[in-house]
């Protein structure tokens, strides 16, 4: 039995980061992953020498002075981070039932460019990027440490209570205008009756800050924490599925057992996984049934369906901006599609790579996908889901590719192959429930229902990643202070921080 100050379970950006502000603080860390890779959704993985990217397209808040840039200085990542900046005045090309709309970087730059599009509505695009800019500064003011005293989690932010969808349509009547400034929806699977207006206002914030890709895949934020969590006397290991955390005599848990039966003990232990995931894997008297019976009732966001399309060489130009598709003109409907009509939008890019400038290696595009349509195949594990599943993901990837082809004409003949994940795959390589794309599905009607704070009731047992705060990039990295901030004090983290800058 070996014995390790900290295990953390799951090396997701979560588990990594905490793995790196421990072992940096002297703990003695080991961070448990159950796939042969480590990242989590920060994976990569090639076909036809391309490196597709699993969950990880593009970040914010990057430049001199920003909050990420400002975090990433502590983790090492700012310096040695390989970005390509998306175009200034079009980062993201929003295509509304064949209307096309820019996003550019800058809240001057965005109001001018959106009122262009919308001369008489100056005044509601105005107040729209101050609200954007008012829920930004709370990611300063936390930062800072400027918040009120006693607020924890998500608190933190304010605006959970506010409905994204409410608020926008509170700003104007004109509807094509509602959908535009709702338009990067799909980065929080928006459910115009439950996401609250914080979600949408930091991720939208932090892009249109600045927004860029990661050159050669996002797998380089993973490698790059692993070899310091490494250079730290931490130790990763892979292919190390936890089943269960076992208490001890004081009702602490002492130890994880692993499938093959190994066991760890620790002092603490961070889970980087699903809180739901968790509790199934506890058995304590601590935990409480109606602590349980929440965390299980949450609703997990939806899946998706992803396509990775190798192109043939020097046929289809690099696209320096991401491009939203919306067949219809309500950008909130494309989650609640008919299988009829799937897909009814989807979002697509070309990845950077360093080996290529002008043209295109591949293309990702994602587009929604409920799990329902995966019960068939339910109980099957990767590779192993027979000809009728790969018969599906052919039909489906048909649809799509000729979805596709609408908006890009030529763009068939251009394809050298294609490979496809659904739903399951996302539940088998993350362990998410239900392949669920970023996690438990924030509601801004019951916002303490969905709320988990990093502390659970049984002491020694912490929790971390896209579920405790906010998913992606930003949002998981502030819940990694938050979690490792109840072991170290999140002060003195901040005050870490704040010397690295
Ligand atoms: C399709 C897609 C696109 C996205 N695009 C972006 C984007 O452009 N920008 C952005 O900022 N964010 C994006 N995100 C969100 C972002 O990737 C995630 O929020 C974040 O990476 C989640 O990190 P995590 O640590 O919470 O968990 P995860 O990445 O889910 O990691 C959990 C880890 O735990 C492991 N694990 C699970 N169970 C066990 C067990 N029992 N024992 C051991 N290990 C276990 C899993 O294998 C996994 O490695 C995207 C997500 C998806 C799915």
């Amino acid at each position: 039995m070996k014995k390790n100050s900290v295990v953390i379970v799951g090396s997701g950006l979560g588990g990594l980061l905490c793995g790196y502000i421990l072992s940096k603080e002297g703990y003695e860390v080991i961070i448990l992953e159950k796939n042969n890779q480590i990242g989590g959704c920060l994976q990569t993985f090639v076909r036809n020498n391309c490196v597709f990217d699993t969950g990880m397209h593009y970040i914010g808040s990057m430049d001199n002075g920003q909050p990420l840039n400002y975090l990433f200085k502590y983790f090492g990542l700012t310096q040695k981070l390989r970005l390509k900046r998306l175009d200034l005045n079009a980062f993201d090309i929003i295509d509304i039932a064949d209307s096309k709309y820019a996003y550019p970087q800058g809240f001057n730059n965005f109001t001018e460019t959106i009122t262009k599009y919308f001369p008489s509505e100056h005044d509601a695009i105005k107040k729209y990027v101050n609200k954007l800019q008012e829920i930004g500064l709370s990611l300063t003011d936390l930062l800072e440490n400027k918040v009120k005293p006693g607020t924890t989690g998500m608190a933190r932010f304010g605006h959970f209570y506010e409905n994204t969808y409410e608020y926008i349509c509170s700003l104007t009547n004109n509807y094509r205008l509602q959908n535009v400034l709702a338009a990067l929806n799909p980065l929080y699977a928006g459910d115009p009756k439950t996401a609250p207006l914080y979600l949408h206002g930091i991720i939208n914030y932090s892009l249109i800050q600045s927004s860029w890709r990661l050159v050669d895949g996002g797998a380089q934020i993973a490698n790059i924490l692993t070899e310091e969590i490494k250079n730290n006397g931490g130790k990763i290991l892979i292919k190390s599925e936890v089943k269960e955390f076992v208490p001890g005599a004081d009702k602490s848990i002492h130890h994880v057992v692993l499938t093959d039966g190994e066991k760890i003990e620790g002092k603490y232990f961070i889970s980087d996984i699903n809180p739901s995931k968790t509790l199934e894997l506890t058995n304590s008297e601590l935990l409480r049934n109606i602590y349980k019976k929440r965390i299980h009732s949450i609703e997990q966001t939806i899946s998706v369906f992803s396509l990775y399309i190798v192109l043939k060489k020097n046929e289809f130009q690099y696209m320096n901006y991401n491009y939203y598709r919306y067949n219809n003109q309500n950008v909130w409907g494309v989650q609640t599609y008919s299988p009829d009509t799937w897909p009814d939008g989807y979002m697509l890019y070309t990845p950077a790579t360093s080996a290529s400038q002008e043209y295109a290696e591949n293309i990702i595009a994602i587009t929604y996908m409920k799990y329902d349509e995966m019960l068939k195949w339910e109980h099957t594990t990767i590779e192993k889901r027979g000809n009728e599943y790969k018969m599906m993901k052919e039909q489906k990837a048909n649809l799509f590719i000729n979805q596709i082809e609408k908006q890009f004409p030529g763009i068939k003949s251009k394809i050298k192959a294609y490979y496809t994940s659904t739903p399951l795959t996302y539940r088998d390589y993350t362990g998410t429930p239900k392949g669920s794309v970023y996690g438990i599905k924030k509601d801004s009607n019951n916002p303490l229902s969905t709320f988990i704070l990093p502390r659970t009731k049984i002491p020694n047992l912490l929790m971390t990643g896209q579920n405790i705060n906010l998913h992606g990039v930003m949002g998981v990295t502030l819940g990694s202070l938050l979690t490792c901030g109840e072991l170290i004090g999140f002060n003195y983290l901040l005050k870490k921080i704040h010397d690295a800058s």
